[in-house]
């Protein structure tokens, strides 16, 4: 498997949770744990987890319209 970098912060991801197959660390998943959900980390983390999500979706569904076309 591919190593890759944490949505959040972009750093080289060695464990963590994984999320839709993208890698949050210890560190990032550590923080959002224990966030205020006032803060502007945690809105930014929101959108950091939307936009994966939403790629990781976009990405499938083009996989199945091409499959659908041939
Ligand atoms: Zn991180």
């Amino acid at each position: 498997m591919k190593k890759q970098g944490c949505i959040i912060c972009g750093k080289p991801l060695n464990n963590g949770i994984m999320i839709y197959g993208r890698g949050i660390c210890r560190c990032c998943e550590g923080r959002m744990i224990n966030v205020n959900e006032e803060t502007d980390f945690y809105i930014y983390y929101k959108e950091c987890i939307k936009k994966a999500i939403v790629q990781a979706v976009i990405r499938g569904e083009e996989i199945s319209c091409q499959n659908y076309r041939f």
